[in-house]
């Protein structure tokens, strides 16, 4: 034997046997179902908690920038300005509240890190599964609160809680009987009825 032949390889690898064990590979390979994504023909079957876009529920956004100041990538625009509500009450005052003038997100820059949604005190903002909002120019990936309002449609509802999860606090808020009357009654009779004890007259005592 040369120096430069190979040497007897017991795995087959550069001989006949190699090539026989990489033919029969293939012909496994080919007979086997094709598991290729036909997308777009056949839509992607998507985690629950996909990150897909981000939605933003007007109504519930006050302004107060919480996920903007907190945005790694500050690519989010809010504009807003203050209103002044007329008292509700005789003699009562006047409230100021914010309103929303622009909301917008740059998915050309957002990294999709779900820090805005996790840090919104007020529910405004959430993922969406959808991902077909792809550009041909980069500058309308800037959504406005239009659009962001409008995929509030694809947010799926949250996943149900746990059996035996406490009972969330906004619920128990809802549920806990109103002040007034009517709660009082409910007070009242739930109150065990008061033991009244009997009065020690001085004098009596000891006898
Ligand atoms: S997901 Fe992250 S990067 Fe994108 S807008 Fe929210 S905070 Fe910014
Ligand atoms: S989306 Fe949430 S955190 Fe951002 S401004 Fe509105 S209320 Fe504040």
């Amino acid at each position: 034997m040369s120096e430069n032949e190979a040497p007897d390889d017991p795995r087959g690898r550069g001989g006949v046997p190699g090539v026989l064990k990489g033919l029969a590979t293939t012909a496994r390979t080919a007979l086997r179902p094709s598991h290729t994504a036909e997308y777009p023909d056949v839509a992607p079957t998507l985690p629950p908690r996909s990150r897909g876009v981000i939605a933003l529920l007007e109504e519930n956004c006050t302004s107060c920038m919480l996920c903007a100041r907190e945005c790694p990538d500050w690519c989010i625009y809010i504009d807003s300005h203050k209103e002044t509500v007329p008292a509700t009450t005789e003699g009562g005052r006047d409230r100021q509240r914010n309103v929303l003038d622009r909301f917008a997100i740059d998915f050309s820059l957002c990294m999709y890190c779900g820090i805005c949604i996790e840090v919104c005190p007020f529910d405004a903002l959430f993922w969406s599964p959808q991902f077909e909002y792809a550009e041909t120019d980069i500058r309308d990936l800037l959504h406005e609160k239009d659009r962001l309002g409008g995929w509030m449609a694809s947010v799926p509802p949250p996943p149900a809680l746990d059996e035996k999860a406490a009972e969330p606090g906004e619920v128990a808020a809802v549920n806990r009987p109103a002040r007034g009357a009517g709660a009082r009654a409910a007070g009242a009779a739930a109150r065990p009825p008061r033991t009244v004890r009997p009065r020690v007259v001085r004098g009596e005592e000891g006898t």
